[in-house]
């Protein structure tokens, strides 16, 4: 939830108000889009959620707590439970996809048995067990994007912030990988923020939306109530 958030950046010859007194619910469950030009605010907006960003002004409040007012350990547990999909996959070239969907396990630690089993489950998930000793470079853009989302799954999050996630992706592809989040909303439960200047992403598969404009939520609501008037 943001209540009243403004980001301003300060700049060496101008200051940038990137977020104006912005307020949004995306309820437990939701595919929730934001959409909007580029420039509007949408990724200060997404990187707000897991603290990549922090507000000027106003709250950020994930699972009803207040970001600003998290102790450390508390915001790192809070992070735990959400994960990030890119436009660009942020994939490390040099790692197998099987390496690339364990990296977030071995960074907590988790036991290696534990990895293999679990990082196998999650290609089957996304439909690439026969690609795990794969380079990314032998991999297609909606193969790569398979993996980004394998990958942010690893630890189980409960919100998935995706940025852009099909923009980079032709419309056949766009639409496997749309019908792959919709099944991390459905099968896992995963809350999933999207931003995207695609209006198609919204249609398809968000059942509610925000339109950004210049820092502010132009409209929101339902898709349908947004988007079927004039
Ligand atoms: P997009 O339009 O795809 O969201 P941007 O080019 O706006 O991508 O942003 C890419 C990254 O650069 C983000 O991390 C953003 O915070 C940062 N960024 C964007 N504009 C500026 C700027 N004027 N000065 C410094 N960093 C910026
Ligand atoms: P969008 O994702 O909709 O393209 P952004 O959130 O990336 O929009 O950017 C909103 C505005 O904030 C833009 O004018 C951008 O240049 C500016 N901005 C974003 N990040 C930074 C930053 N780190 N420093 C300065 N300006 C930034």
């Amino acid at each position: 939830q943001f209540v009243n958030v403004s980001k301003e950046f300060v700049n060496k010859d101008d200051n940038v108000h990137a977020l104006r007194e912005l307020s949004l619910t995306v309820e437990k469950g939701d595919i929730f889009g934001v959409i909007g030009f580029s420039g509007a605010g949408k990724s200060t907006l997404l990187r707000m959620v897991n603290a990549l960003e922090t507000p000027t002004a106003g709250q950020v409040l994930v699972q009803g707590q207040n970001l600003a007012q998290l102790s450390p350990a508390e915001l790192r547990k809070t992070r735990k439970e959400i994960a990030m999909v890119f436009q660009q996959f942020n994939l490390l070239d040099s790692r197998t996809v099987f390496d690339n969907v364990a990296m977030p396990l071995k960074l907590n630690h988790v036991p290696k048995a534990e990895i293999a089993e679990r990082v196998e489950e999650l290609l089957k998930f996304v439909e690439l067990s026969d690609k795990r000793n794969a380079y990314p470079q032998k991999l297609s853009g909606g193969q790569k994007q398979r993996v980004g989302i394998a990958r942010a799954l690893a630890t189980q999050p409960s919100i998935l912030l995706c940025d852009e996630p099909t923009s980079a992706l032709d419309p056949k592809t766009t639409d496997s990988i749309l019908q792959l989040l919709q099944k991390v909303n459905r099968e896992l439960g995963v809350t999933i923020l999207i931003i995207t200047h695609q209006i198609s992403v919204i249609q398809k598969i968000c059942n509610r939306v925000a339109v950004m404009e210049n820092g502010r939520v132009a409209e929101q609501g339902t898709v349908l109530e947004v988007f079927s008037h004039p």
